[in-house]
């Protein structure tokens, strides 16, 4: 059993108020590349390309939008056709069962595919969704579906509609971030799984527990710079560390 499992697991049995971070590496059992990492798409030593040869800051931002809406929802759909026919991990299930256990547990992601309220989650969408278009005058949301046509439009009032996304220089939806401050600063136990920890204010709520004296655990395969706040790294996958670290029995008393 990895070190720090027994203490990390009797943390959370312990807590009543739990607050988990998730980023990419949390999806990428299911199939969905993560952007840095390991099997990230994005390495700024390698060649290896987002899409058509374009870095994810030629794509993610509002000037790509402007200079060029086809390519960005191009990218788009086909990031949304990959996260709608991928199935929910075990460790998204994992954390949906910890949220139905635990009196006060909030998941904040960072991901965009959808597949933790698919496992059944609440979940708070820092980052916004690829499964919704957002109207770019009256800001209605519209489903997307398979092989939709680009761009979509605004079903309520007619306008192009944009990505439901956060893009790089965006600002985050300010009621969503409320409640995951609150939920962090009161975190007796917080969670960070499959994060870089590079992108803010995301990672930012991890050091807002642990000043507010929370018992910080880090799932992750790589180090991060959140790892060095971490009262336990499981230097694992999501998939690995998740299901025995929230699984409900208490861990072997030698672990
Ligand atoms: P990131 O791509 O910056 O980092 C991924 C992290 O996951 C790395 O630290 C890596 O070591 C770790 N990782 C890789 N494989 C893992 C695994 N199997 N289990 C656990 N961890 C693993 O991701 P981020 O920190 O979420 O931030 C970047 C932005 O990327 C976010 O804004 C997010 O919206 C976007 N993004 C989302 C998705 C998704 O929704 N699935 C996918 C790619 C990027
Ligand atoms: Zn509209």
């Amino acid at each position: 059993m990895p070190s720090g499992l027994t203490e990390a697991k009797a943390a959370l049995l312990a807590a009543s108020r739990v607050a988990v971070l998730a980023g990419a590496g949390l999806s990428a059992a299911s199939g969905i590349p993560t952007f840095r990492g390991q099997g990230g798409l994005w390495r700024p030593s390698e060649t290896r390309t987002l899409f058509e040869g374009l870095r994810p800051e030629s794509l993610a931002t509002p000037e790509a939008y402007r200079r060029d809406p086809e390519l960005v929802w191009t990218w788009y759909r086909q990031r949304f056709e990959l996260a709608a026919q991928a199935e929910p991990n075990p460790a998204h299930y994992a954390l949906a069962e910890l949220q139905a256990r635990v009196a006060e547990c909030s998941l904040v992601t960072q991901n965009v595919d959808g597949l933790q309220q698919r496992a059944g989650a609440r979940v708070l969408e820092l980052h916004g969704n690829l499964t919704h278009s957002r109207c770019e005058c009256c800001e209605h949301l519209g489903p997307l579906a398979l092989g939709f046509a680009i761009p979509p439009y605004c079903s309520r009032c007619g306008h192009r509609a944009r990505p439901n996304v956060v893009w790089f220089g965006e600002l985050l939806p300010q009621a969503v971030w409320e409640e995951a401050l609150a939920a962090f600063a009161q975190a007796e136990v917080a969670l960070v799984v499959g994060t870089s920890g590079v992108v803010e204010p995301a990672a930012s709520l991890a050091r807002l527990a642990k000043d507010g004296g929370a018992f910080l655990i880090e799932v992750n395969p790589e180090a991060t710079p959140l790892s060095h706040l971490a009262d336990v790294t499981l230097r694992a996958s999501a998939v690995e560390g998740l299901p025995p670290l929230l699984g409900k029995g208490h861990a072997a008393p030698n672990g």
